[in-house]
């Protein structure tokens, strides 16, 4: 195969527009990777990026790698955190040797201060930097909100097909793969979008569960036949205030426009005859807190769905706490942000007994702190690792300074000081909890635990608690969606 030089990077964010916290450049800087790191960065995860990379290496291309940066969901992006962001990524396209193509890796639903389709300003910028003429094929979370913007500067889009994102190093992998066919001549792509005018809620985004099963069967279907190069389904973020918020179709064709522009509508349509489908109704977390400590089958594993930290909430949430606390529940496990609550117990020492106010620190959506009496049983840097394939692609997690307080009960609260959406159980392990020995695993999550959680899981219960992840589109105040859009109108 003929070596071209391939560009590699891509800045990525979820960004939720009813949260109180923008996101500023310095929670990208940790993640943030630069030319020849990036090499060392990804090697060896499930993220897209090493997907792409090794299949670029497989092939013997030659890679200019750009740069990388991704943040912790949360309020949309600081006009510095965007501009220089931004900024660095077509300084590096245009210094140095000209990509013949190119891979971006984004996310999909980035929102900037002065950007609402921030994905769509970042791939124009991008395409407005290699020229017209050369290649660049996209990368995007399930979650992402398409637009047209995005479609209109990129020669295809590769979309998740999983959720949770289990699927993460093989859509990296096609996307280089495809980059490559169109180099070498083999793929002539044209992408057509078509946005189901619907808002599909987050607790119907689980891919292995209907309704969405039969759909992405469907698409898997489409993209084995011949002509079509890629069949993407996403589900959309439905915390994020943009005009292109809610899922997308979007079919990529070698070379038959028409065809790709039929298929994505057929898709679409089917998805809006699907509505019926998307009902929530959820116990409270007073019931919810009932149900799982009369649970013969435990681990019963509590969602709290408001506090999604994934979807860009703040993790210190006291929604279910304060029930596990008022109810006296035994053996339940619930991690809370609260940074300061864990120096405090990090001051005292394990064995020390404390007297502490925890959580519902970071606004006011989430819960008032709650009163705890306990234990300090661990203090630990917050460090762990996971090798299996779980959601986002991460082998390694650091939450932070973290300490365990056992209450009279048996039950322990986790005080953790990084937000840290609960992907892995060994967030849990890495302080000495056995998830298997509890009767009550409490997540703030929404699907995306799954991946990690499913397997050791007695029973799954989905409360329905407040916040800026609230599992009810009808909860929010949207201005900026396109409209009409179910349930909204
Ligand atoms: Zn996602």
């Amino acid at each position: 195969m003929k070596t071209w030089r391939i560009a590699v990077g891509g800045i990525q964010h979820e960004s939720n527009t009813f949260s109180a916290h923008p996101t500023p450049l310095g929670a990208f800087t940790r993640s943030l990777a630069r030319g020849d790191e990036i090499l060392e960065r990804w090697r060896d995860t499930h993220h897209e990026l090493t997907g792409c990379l090794e299949t670029l290496q497989k092939h013997g291309q030659q890679i200019l790698p750009t740069i990388t940066a991704s943040a912790t969901p949360a309020g949309a992006l600081t006009p510095e955190a965007f501009e220089t962001l931004t900024g660095e990524l077509v300084a590096r396209l245009t210094a140095g040797p000209r990509p013949d193509g190119m891979v971006l890796a984004q996310h999909g639903a980035m929102v900037a201060a002065e950007y609402p389709d921030g994905d769509g300003e970042v791939i124009r910028r991008v395409r407005e930097a290699l020229g017209p003429q050369v290649p660049l094929v996209v990368t995007l979370d399930f979650h992402t909100n398409v637009s047209e913007k995005m479609v209109a500067n990129c020669d295809a889009i590769v979309i998740y097909k999983t959720n949770p994102h289990v699927d993460q190093r093989q859509r990296g992998a096609q996307a280089a793969e495809l980059l490559l066919a169109i180099l070498n001549g083999e793929a002539r792509p044209v992408q057509a979008l078509v946005k189901p005018a619907l808002v599909w809620n987050i607790l119907h985004q689980y891919t292995r569960a209907e309704p969405l099963r039969s759909v992405m069967e469907e698409a898997a279907r489409l993209e084995a036949e011949d002509g079509i190069l890629v069949a993407n389904v996403a589900a959309g973020y439905p915390y994020s205030d943009v005009e292109e918020m809610g899922p997308s179709v979007v079919i990529v064709a070698n070379g038959d426009a028409d065809r790709a522009r039929r298929e994505a509508q057929r898709l679409a349509a089917w998805m809006e005859g699907l509505r019926d489908q998307l009902e929530i109704r959820l116990p409270d977390p007073a019931e919810a807190v009932r149900r799982a400590r009369a649970s013969t089958k435990p681990p019963v594993v509590i969602v709290e769905m408001g506090d999604n930290i994934g979807g860009g909430s703040p993790g210190d949430s006291t929604a279910i706490l304060a029930e596990l606390v008022a109810q006296g529940a035994e053996k339940a496990v619930s991690v809370i942000y609260d940074p300061e609550a864990a120096a405090v117990c990090a001051q005292a020492g394990i064995g020390a007994r404390v007297s502490l106010s925890v959580g519902g620190k970071s606004d006011t959506m989430h819960g008032a702190p709650v009163a705890i009496e306990g234990v300090v049983r661990t203090l630990h840097d917050g460090r762990f690792e996971e090798r299996e394939p779980r959601h986002g692609g991460a082998t390694r997690g650091d939450q932070g300074l973290t300490a365990v307080v056992e209450l009279p009960t048996g039950t322990r609260v986790v005080l953790n000081s990084r937000r840290t959406a609960p992907m892995s159980l060994h967030q849990l392990t890495c302080v000495g909890i056995v998830p298997e020995q509890q009767r009550i695993l409490v997540v703030k999550a929404a699907i995306a635990y799954r991946a990690a959680y499913e397997p050791i899981a007695g029973e799954i219960i989905e409360a329905d608690t407040p916040g800026v992840t609230a599992v009810n589109p009808l909860r929010f105040t949207y201005e900026r969606v396109r409209r009409p859009l179910w349930p909204l109108d």
